[in-house]
């Protein structure tokens, strides 16, 4: 629980900066760009921060587009998971890009609650760093990912982030599944498929003999496993036996663990199938591997007061089922982390990705939302800037991740 000053200037800041943050939730929405592409986001959002006072490093983690502005000094360090990048396939032709994931929101509650931050550390209210983390490319590579392996969370105390969902009320707590895509590629002999069959050696036989392993696996694995594949060139012509077939795959789990054991079990199948057929196989990660959402209640806890602060008609705390996958993830296993979904209202049914949720993820019910999520979002970071009780207890949680863990184990 925060001190009433601190709720009273969140709550004056918030309304203070509403046309502001407004304004870039509105301009990201008008430039929609692809993930590693996000240069007008990076430059537009890195101005504005600089401009405020904010310092800049670009790029992070070794892409071009991701950053860290960072305002005030030492711990505790707040990491703001902001996101900017847009998706394919909209408009009459289907050509053209938009924010149907709502990436221009998160830009915008972030941005939000990074200006309140700045000017509670300037009135001496909280103490410690607030940074505004771009994250580019959620949607295809996972940018966060790599901000993670390059050490960007390491010294940070906790992150967080308010992702735009349908419907109503918000949804504390990150639910995402790890998954590891792997892309396999089989190896055949081509020959005329009716005119001399036998010295052929069938790539795509040893694909789709994939696929019946896994179905086969799949009666003796846990319920919250995925494991989907498509076949990704299967060959040319039926009168030529295919030497090449490409499928990709996501083996999908509530935890890193058991992805990484349905891994191996997956590779077997793969390896059995090429014993079937005489085709040889390689494989590689075809995107970077997700992490499951380590959720931490005390964390998730202050986050539903946040939004009970913001008036919040409707808060769950409890797991939401139809989980996705979420590089928010592979955050949470490096530093105590709160994720969110937060309801923009009635969408008719629609959901994110689909161009009938392109609407709602900018225009009044969008900011309405918005100045809820702000105000979410700035109690949370100020209930831990405010506790150096809880900023101990945030450090004892940290050395308990998977990502401490691992690394602490004796050679
Ligand atoms: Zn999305
Ligand atoms: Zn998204």
């Amino acid at each position: 629980m925060i001190n009433e000053k601190i709720q009273q200037r969140i709550r004056e800041l918030a309304e203070q900066y509403r046309p502001a943050y407004e304004e870039v939730c509105h301009e990201i929405f008008l430039h929609p760009e692809e993930g590693l592409k996000e240069f007008f986001a990076a430059d537009y959002i890195t101005g504005r921060l600089q401009e405020a006072g904010f310092r800049i490093t670009r790029p992070a983690g070794g892409l071009e587009t991701a950053f860290i502005a960072e305002y005030g000094e030492g711990h505790p360090r707040l990491a703001l998971l902001a996101e900017y990048d847009a998706l394919p396939g909209y408009g009459p032709l289907k050509d053209q890009w938009g924010h149907a994931c709502g990436h221009n929101w998160i830009a915008a509650n972030t941005w939000g609650t990074a200006m309140i931050m700045k000017d509670l550390l300037d009135e001496g209210l909280v103490s410690g760093t607030i940074c505004y983390v771009g994250c580019p490319a959620e949607e295809t590579i996972g940018g966060k990912v790599n901000l993670a392996e390059a050490g960007c969370f390491d010294d940070m105390d906790a992150a967080v982030q308010i992702h735009i969902g349908s419907g109503s009320g918000a949804y504390v707590g990150g639910h995402a599944l790890a998954l590891n895509g792997i892309e396999v590629t089989y190896h055949g002999v081509s020959s005329h498929a009716a005119g001399a069959p036998e010295r052929g050696v069938n790539a795509l036989d040893a694909a789709y003999l994939t696929f019946d392993g896994v179905n086969a696996l799949r009666q003796h694995v846990t319920p919250d496993v995925r494991m989907h594949g498509v076949i990704i060139n299967g060959g040319l012509a039926p009168n030529v036996v295919p030497a090449l077939a490409v499928s990709r795959w996501e083996v999908r789990a509530a935890e890193r663990a058991t992805v990484d054991e349905l891994e191996r079990k997956f590779l077997n199948i793969v390896q059995g199938a090429c014993l079937m057929t005489g085709a040889t196989s390689e494989w590689k990660y075809f995107e970077n591997k997700f992490d499951n959402c380590v959720n931490i209640a005390e964390l998730n806890e202050l986050f539903g007061q946040g939004f009970a602060f913001a008036g919040e008609a409707e808060i769950h705390t409890e797991p939401r089922g139809g989980s996705g996958s979420t590089d928010v993830g592979n955050v949470s296993m490096v530093c105590p982390t709160a994720f969110s979904h937060l309801g923009v209202g009635n969408t008719d049914g629609s959901g994110a990705h689909q161009e009938e949720f392109l609407p709602h993820c900018d225009g009044p019910e969008a900011y309405a939302a918005l100045f809820r999520a702000v105000l979410a979002q700035t109690y949370f970071c100020a209930g831990i800037a405010a506790d150096q009780d809880l900023q101990a207890r945030l450090s004892a949680y940290k050395q308990k991740l998977p990502h401490w863990q691992k690394t602490e184990q004796p050679q």
